[in-house]
């Protein structure tokens, strides 16, 4: 369990990276009207559970290099990049499901198994005949997958937080949330920097930590810079420290 999280942890620096380095948000499109934060819940809360650990490295490096990073859910799998340098490492971190594990090459009976558990709950589907460069695969989001629709449902039968606490919290619910990006025309309220649903992060302006709650005034749209540099710090701080650079 703590090593599926450890992938999952650093696939997101890995795209947190990306975005800051090259300073290339606009790269990261919206893909219908989802946030990158709320498809990794999904996939940990709903698909993890129903995946073995190679399964689910061979699902994230296909989610990386699709929806995320292009907004397209098509990807071509040739079962030779498959085995060798494109899955190292999303692979690297799983102890089980091959015996060229260390080498960091997925032997082509783990590849096969993966892609077959993936197809078999879903995950994926083939999309026509393979040809010179690969398989094309369509990649579904944990949403679009039934084992994880029911147990959606089955958690959403539990009540766990009353109506009017969710109306009232503009930082957990994720309807609540893009109204804040869109009050803040997607756009970092600290460095003024163009924000996508992937890459837009909310900031609390009195911390937690020092009483501030969720309500919509006590929260600014931020880029990932800005907000883990302002970390828990009060605003009146942090942009003192701006104007002073
Ligand atoms: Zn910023």
């Amino acid at each position: 369990m703590h090593e599926k999280i450890a992938q999952i942890r650093s696939l997101l620096s890995e795209l947190e990276s990306d975005a800051i380095q090259e300073d290339n948000a606009v790269k990261f499109r919206a893909f219908s009207g989802l946030e990158l934060p709320d498809i990794i819940c999904d996939v940990v809360d709903l698909l993890m559970p129903e995946l073995k650990p190679y399964e689910l490295s061979f699902y994230i490096h296909f989610l990386r290099h699709s929806i995320i990073e292009n907004g397209n859910p098509y990807i071509r799998v040739s079962r030779r990049g498959m085995q060798s340098g494109v899955v190292k490492s999303a692979y690297a971190g799983s102890t089980s499901g091959g015996k060229d594990a260390d080498s960091g090459v997925a032997s082509f009976k783990t590849v096969q198994q993966a892609i077959e558990g993936l197809e078999k709950i879903g995950a994926i589907r083939q999309e026509g005949e393979p040809n010179r460069e690969g398989t094309l695969y369509r990649v579904r989001l944990p949403e679009e997958i039934e084992v994880c629709q029911h147990r959606r449902a089955e958690q959403a039968e539990r009540p766990s937080i009353t109506a009017t606490e969710r109306e009232a919290d503009f930082y957990n619910i994720r309807e609540n949330r893009i109204k804040i990006y869109e009050r803040d025309n997607y756009h970092c309220t600290y460095c003024g920097k163009q924000l996508t649903r992937f890459t837009a992060t909310l900031d609390h302006i009195t911390p937690v930590s020092e009483g501030g709650d969720n309500s919509a005034d006590n929260l600014k749209t931020a880029c990932l810079q800005c907000n883990s540099r302002k970390t828990a710090r009060p605003l009146g701080d942090f942009l003192a420290e701006t104007d002073a650079r």
